[in-house]
This record gives structure tokens, sequence and C-alpha cells, in this order.
């Protein structure tokens, strides 16, 4: 694009509409981006209307989202309260137990084979432990450790990554003053209308309360649920994915902290969905996600409340969504981005890495003004795809769920997505993974799920056949021991976040 832009052909003004996590992250990137390109950014946000304001727990991905534009981890996580998320705890999903789904592997291959298979075979003998127990990852999550992974592990047992719990508003404040600092220009109004072109039907300008127009040739719709270009203005449609993510709607409070933070996030089933708890330097950010045809609202937040285990510090706010994503992400010339685009029920972190991988393809794809279709097809077909194996890997929970009740049971009776089926199926007849494209889950995270609820394949590798469990049980006995030193001898959570404050 820099060296390579045609003038004439060239965007020249972007418009992004929005300014939650979608907007700000989307102008830092861009910014960055297309310094020195002559291209001008314009952020148009409304601070009567202002942002959903959640959306805490984030996957790995975002630290690379925010070293690519120059900011370290310490620099993030002292200007967001951040604290270090090493996985999820799921607890009473399988009534009773727990488990973590880390960010890492599980165990050491052994002849060549996943260690899963030989873990599979000793467990259903009754010789191994629980899958997380040979996982660094999900111990330190578990044990309330973190630390920074060595650049280079000494073996698969030292794998594991980490990312971020913060304050919502605090993140897309730094992503803002980064994107200023780029040249991107601040308006705070209300849209109140969007002109479209009568013959083409693209974008040309939105209208503000003052009356004043700003015209685009490129418009980001970052503006929430509502999607007001996308949906409202360019009227594409919203697939509903409720058959399939029975959840549809939450109630979101913070409250005060009641003793050191974990390093995960928790997440606990609950009657008609499950709550979280997000732990942050000085607050809790809590919620219970539920489905409004199996519990009233009376109900949800009373269950809520009953579990927040600190002081609340605001009266609990109710959030209504549909779970599933626009007919296209990009028509015209408007590129939809955030809640605008889509939304997940937020079980595994993804709308905020949702958000990334958008803004990364829209730069692998960045158009000229002849909007060719070839580059729409594709980034559409990115997005939708991944979309749905973020969904198929957000159902195998419930399915695999164990838990009584009516709402329980509708999600293991309903019919699944034909590929999670054939995923699942796989898994059951040989303990395997089939990946697809741009899976933002891989085989470690789904065998993170399966082991956790204990669901063990039928048939595994025919190899581990030459391993007999009692050779098996003390060598995985001797990985579990490894991993349970290298917890011992790493720092606790607070002691990481005060080496993270101390640094330069
Ligand atoms: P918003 O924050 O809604 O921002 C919309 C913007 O558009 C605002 O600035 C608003 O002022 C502007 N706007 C709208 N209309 C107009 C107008 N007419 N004129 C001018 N401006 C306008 N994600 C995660 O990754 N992790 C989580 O843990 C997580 N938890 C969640 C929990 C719940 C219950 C929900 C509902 C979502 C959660 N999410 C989570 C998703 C996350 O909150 C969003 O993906 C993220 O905040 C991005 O939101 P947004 O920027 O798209 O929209």
């Amino acid at each position: 694009m820099k060296d390579g832009g045609m003038a004439s052909g060239a965007i020249e003004r972007v418009v992004i509409v929005g300014g939650g996590t979608a907007g700000w992250m989307a102008a830092a990137a861009l910014g960055s981006y297309l310094a020195g390109t002559g291209t001008r950014i314009t952020l148009i946000e409304s601070s009567e209307i202002g942002t959903i304001g959640v959306g805490e727990a984030t996957i790995p991905t975002i630290r690379r989202f925010y070293a690519s534009l120059g900011m370290t981890d310490a620099e993030v996580m002292r200007a967001c309260e951040a604290t270090a998320k090493l996985g999820i705890r799921f607890v009473d999903w399988k009534p009773g137990t727990s488990f973590v789904h880390p960010f890492g592997r599980f165990g050491q291959d052994l002849r060549g084979i996943d260690f899963h298979h030989f873990w599979a075979k000793a467990r259903a003998a009754g010789q191994a432990a629980p899958l997380e127990e040979y996982s660094l990852g999900a111990m330190l999550a578990r044990e309330g450790h973190a630390s920074v992974p060595l650049p280079n592990p000494p073996s698969q047992l030292s794998i594991f990554d980490w990312a971020l719990h913060f304050d919502a508003a605090l993140f897309a404040a730094h992503m803002r003053s980064f994107a200023e600092r780029s040249g991107v220009t601040r308006i705070d109004a209300k849209i109140t209308d969007v002109s479209l072109d009568g013959e083409t039907g693209f974008i040309e300008a939105v209208t503000l309360g003052s009356g004043e127009r700003i015209e685009g040739d490129l418009f980001i719709d970052c503006s929430g649920f509502r999607g007001l270009l996308i949906g409202e203005a360019l009227g594409v449609g919203y697939q509903d994915w409720s058959h399939w993510l029975l959840c549809d709607g939450a109630f979101a409070v913070q409250s005060e902290r009641v003793g050191l933070p974990p390093s995960c996030t928790t997440v606990t089933a609950r009657t008609a969905g499950w709550q979280w708890r997000i732990p942050l330097r000085s607050r809790e950010g809590n919620g219970i996600v539920f489905s409004s045809s199996f519990q009233s609202d009376d109900e949800a937040r009373a269950e809520l409340l009953a579990h927040v285990p600190g002081k609340p510090t605001m009266e609990p706010r109710r959030l209504r969504f549909t779970p599933g994503r626009r007919d296209v992400a990009w028509a015209k010339n408007c590129v939809s981005l955030g809640l605008a685009s889509g939304f997940l029920e937020p079980l595994e972190s993804t709308s905020i890495a949702l958000i990334e991988t958008g803004i990364e393809r829209l730069k692998q794809l960045f158009p000229d003004k002849g909007f060719d279709p070839a580059v729409i097809a594709e980034y559409n077909i990115q997005c939708a795809e991944e979309m749905e194996r973020v969904r198929d890997f957000i159902i195998l929970h419930y399915t695999l769920s164990t838990r009584e009740g009516p709402f329980w049971q509708a999600c293991r009776e309903m019919r699944l997505p034909d590929t999670l089926a054939a995923k699942m199926e796989l898994w059951r007849a040989r303990g395997a993974f089939i990946r697809y494209r741009w899976e933002m889950f891989h085989p470690a995270s789904w065998l993170a799920i399966y082991g956790g609820f204990e669901h063990l394949p039928e048939r595994i590798d025919p190899g581990v056949a030459a391993v007999s469990v009692a050779e098996l049980a003390p060598a995985l006995e001797q990985m579990r021991a490894a991993v349970a030193r290298t917890v011992s001898d790493t720092p606790t959570h607070e002691e990481f976040l005060a080496t993270v404050d101390g640094a330069a």
C-alpha cells in the first residue's frame, strides 16, 4: 500500500464509526498501518450513547496485537489495571468438578505419538491424574501463579502462553491516545443520518446531529450491536444462531475485590447459563450469561448477586444479544468490526480476538477505491469461517456438560452443526482432531475441553498398545511431578504483578 498504492485509486479518507474497544483498536492499528500514506482517519463516537463497557478477558493474541504497535506488556498492564490470565477455569460444568483450559499444551509426546493417547489409556485404567495436572499453563492458573514463558522452552512440558484481564474503558482510552498520536481525528457527536450513493449504494457520508456531513471512501462500522452502517444503512442481514447457542443476554456487575486475584478467569455453570469472574487489580468484573427462555430476569439477577463474593459497586446492568453474525462482514465500502459484525457469548473470551483478526485481515486485504469484489469476497469468507469455528468450540462445552435441568438438557438434545458433529465423531473414533481453515482454537484447546469433561475417545492411536499401563504410569507421574515442581518455583500472581509494576 505505502509504496505500491496508485495515487488516483488509493483510499484517502477512512471514517470509523464508534469508539468502543473495536473502534479504538481499529483506529490505533490503521493509524499505524497508514502512517505516511496521506490517508486521513476520522473516528466518530457519541459520549451520549457510550460504549458497552464489558469485555475484560482476552486471549494471548491481544499481546501480539499491542506489541505490533510497539507497546510492552508492562505498559499496557499498568495503564489498564490489568492482571495476568493463564487460562479459564470451568467450575461445575460437570457438577462437583472443575478444570482449566490453559493457553498451552498438555504433557510430553512419547514415541512420536501425541501425549493425549497415552493419557487416555492410563486414565481409562485409573492410572493417570486429571488432564490439567500435566499442563504447566493449567496448573499455574489453578494455583494462582504467573510468569512470562521461557523464550526457548526446554521441553514440551514448559510450553504455555498468557493473556490479560483488563478494564475495558482504560484499554479503549490507551488505544485512543495511541491513535490520536498517530494523527487520527476524533469527533464526539451523534450520527443522525447515513447517505448512500443513489447509483452504487456505497456510503457517501454520515451526518452528525449538528448537520455537519463527514464524507469518506472507506467506512468502518464499530457502532456496536446496532450496526448503524452495515445493518441499518446497508441492510445486511444477520444470521441468528440462537438455536445452537441458547443464551441471549447477561447481567454484568462490578464488585470490590476479595482476596488475591487468581491468574485465570472463572466461569461457573448456573441454572440456565454461566457466571463469570474476572479479576482486575482493584476490582472484579462479574456477570451472568443466561437464556431468557429458561430463566427470568429476576432469577438470573438474584443468582448472580448471590455468588458475587465482594460488595457490588453498582447496580447490575442488563445486556441483551442475539448470537450470530452478519451475512457478510464487509459490504460495498463498509467493513464491520466488533459487535456490529456479530456476537458469540464470551465463554472463551473471543470477541476482542475476533476484532484483532478482522483488523489484521483488513490490513492484508486493504482495498483501493475500486473495492475489487475479489478482495471483499475473500475477507468475508475468512471472517465467516473463523466465526463458525469459534461457534462450534463454544457449543462443545454445552454439549459435553452433564448438568441437570431443562436448559442443560435442551443444550444436549439439539442437532449440532455438521462441522462440530464431524469433529466430535473423529475424536470418538480415533482421538484425533479435524483442523478446518481459520481455526482460532488449536487441538490443545479442544483436548482441554474433552479432557476436562473426561470425554475419552473410544479408540486411540494403535501405537499406544506397545506400552503397557504399568510402564505408562511412572512416565506420566514423572511429567506430573515435573509440572508441579515448576509451578512451585514460579512466582505467585501477586509477585508477578509487582514485577510488572517495577518494570521500566
Ligand atoms: P460498543 O462498545 O458498543 O461501542 C459502540 C460505539 O459506537 C460507541 O462508541 C458508541 O458511542 C458508538 N455509536 C453507536 N451509535 C452511534 C451513533 N449514532 N453516533 C455516534 N456514535 C455511535 N469480549 C471479550 O473479548 N472478552 C470478554 O470477556 C467479553 N465479555 C463480554 C460480556 C458481555 C455480556 C458482552 C455483551 C460482551 C462481551 N465481550 C467480551 C464483547 C466485547 O464487549 C465487545 O466485543 C467489545 O467491547 C467491542 O464492542 P464494540 O466496540 O463493538 O461496541
